[in-house]
């Protein structure tokens, strides 16, 4: 075992199956996955890999006779050097996706050895299993580990890290206090890997993930595994990872999986404020605006149009001619129009791949027009985000609305403070008011 050895090309994993979402597609070359290679994955066995003759041992050893998907999936592009993102739950055999090819790649003729691998992960019973999985796949006398994570004292892993460990498993709160106090050094790191990002982002780990991303060295492999794609971990892989590939392993992955839906308390007096600042900080590959009425769509599609906020807007409504209609359907499907108002006309069972956003500036009459409107987004596997503006009276619709999807809207906290800026600034007399009736968790 030795770190970037020569390792014989795995068998095709690579090419043509390497699902990008695309919302990552922005990120790097995209490559394709197909359903029919995830059979093939299961038919390999380990020894088609590309490991060496100790880890195959190892793995018969401790009963381990084929690769789960994800560890056919992911070994193969962890040894070819890529950045992988793995969409995967816990119970598939993700730790050994990534622990496996760690240690084949580890440089172990250190004599006293910096850590070259770091994995994150939310709490400390994953920690202590990620390292537990580490332990059974590797020599104590060859690869040593060290967990790091709060509760317990801080200086028996100090003297741990003194002697010299290869792998560090943590949490990131007691990883970052490493970092500070200086006893963790990641100069040599080569691996870092955020397992079950999503929950670490759930429960507030971001800021720590990303001061701790901030200081690994920047020529490194970035191997992140979660159980679903939010948008938040996009934006996390587009900010500190190099080109991922992308790989999907959750089966059926029907649209509203790859939603993003969030919410936005927006007083009426400020939702026109409130898009432009939507609108600039996503910068949308494309994106429908849905207005409730005729008219109001043509009033904000005039408004922006004259504003020049964007100058490719358009807009789609039921007062308009059927040919004027056509026309504007062809550009946005062309692309040549990126910011299309619309009415309810345009929610149900229109198909434009590229739609990136979902913008209800206006929240439906009906929860099922909801569903449809943002179903416009989200396709083909690809990745979509909804916002939806909600004004302090309709606390009930939003409801209504997660009772029929069976899940709650999230807030978008970084744009409410904003907004809820401009409302003190501009309406200092406009008490700040949540959705009122929200009848949260009795979905
Ligand atoms: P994980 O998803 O990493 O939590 O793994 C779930 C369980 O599957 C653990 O108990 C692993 O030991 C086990 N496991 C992982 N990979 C394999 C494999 N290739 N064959 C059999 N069991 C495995």
């Amino acid at each position: 075992m030795g770190k970037k050895q020569q390792l014989p090309n795995s068998p095709g994993l690579i090419s043509g199956h390497t699902y990008w979402v695309n919302r990552v597609n922005q990120l790097g070359d995209p490559n394709t996955v197909t359903k029919k290679i995830e059979k093939r994955k299961q038919k390999l066995a380990f020894d088609h890999l590309g490991l060496s003759d100790e880890m195959l041992a190892t793995l018969k050893h401790i009963g381990y006779e084929k690769p789960s998907p994800v560890q056919a999936g992911v070994i193969p592009l962890v040894m070819d050097d890529f950045d992988v993102i793995g969409q995967a739950r816990t119970g598939t055999g993700k730790t050994a996706a990534f622990a496996i090819p760690i240690l084949e790649m580890l440089d172990l003729d250190v004599e006293k050895p910096k850590p070259q691998a770091l994995i994150l992960a939310p709490t400390r019973e994953l920690a202590v299993q990620v390292e537990n999985e580490f332990r059974r796949m590797s020599n104590p006398d060859e690869v040593r580990c060290c967990c790091l994570y709060g509760g317990r004292p801080i200086r028996q892993q100090i003297t741990q890290l003194e002697r010299g460990c290869h792998v560090v498993v943590g949490t990131p709160g007691r990883v970052i206090d490493h970092l500070n106090r200086g006893t963790l050094n990641v100069d040599q790191l080569w691996f870092v890997v955020l397992d079950e990002a999503d929950r670490m982002l759930d429960i507030g780990f971001r800021p720590d993930i990303e001061k701790i991303l901030r200081r690994c060295p920047k020529e490194r492999q970035t191997l992140l595994l979660s159980a679903t794609l939010p948008y938040s971990i996009l934006q996390l892989a587009k900010r500190y990872m190099y080109r991922p590939k992308v790989i999907n392993f959750s089966k059926n992955s029907v649209a509203a999986e790859t939603i993003e839906q969030f919410y936005l308390n927006v007083p009426e007096q400020l939702k026109y404020q409130s898009l432009n600042l939507l609108l600039e900080r996503e910068q949308p590959e494309q994106a429908i605006v849905f207005c409730r009425t005729k008219l109001g769509t043509e009033r904000l599609y005039r408004k922006l149009f004259k504003d020049e906020v964007f100058t490719d807007v358009g807009t789609l409504h039921g007062d308009m001619n059927q040919s004027a209609r056509d026309r504007m359907m062809k550009n946005f499907r062309s692309g040549k129009v990126k910011i299309l108002v619309a009415t309810d006309v345009v929610g149900r069972g229109i198909d434009i791949t590229n739609v990136s956003h979902i913008i209800n500036y206006d929240i439906p009459e009906l929860s099922d027009d909801y569903v449809h409107r943002v179903g416009r987004t989200g396709r083909m596997g690809k990745q979509g985000v909804a916002f939806s503006f909600v004004t302090p009276m309709q606390g009930d619709e939003l409801s209504k609305i997660e009772r029929k999807i069976n899940s709650e809207l999230l807030p978008d906290e970084d744009l409410q403070a904003q907004i809820d800026e401009v409302r003190s600034e501009t309406m200092p007399n406009l008490p700040k008011k949540k959705p009122k009736n929200r009848y949260r968790r009795a979905l």
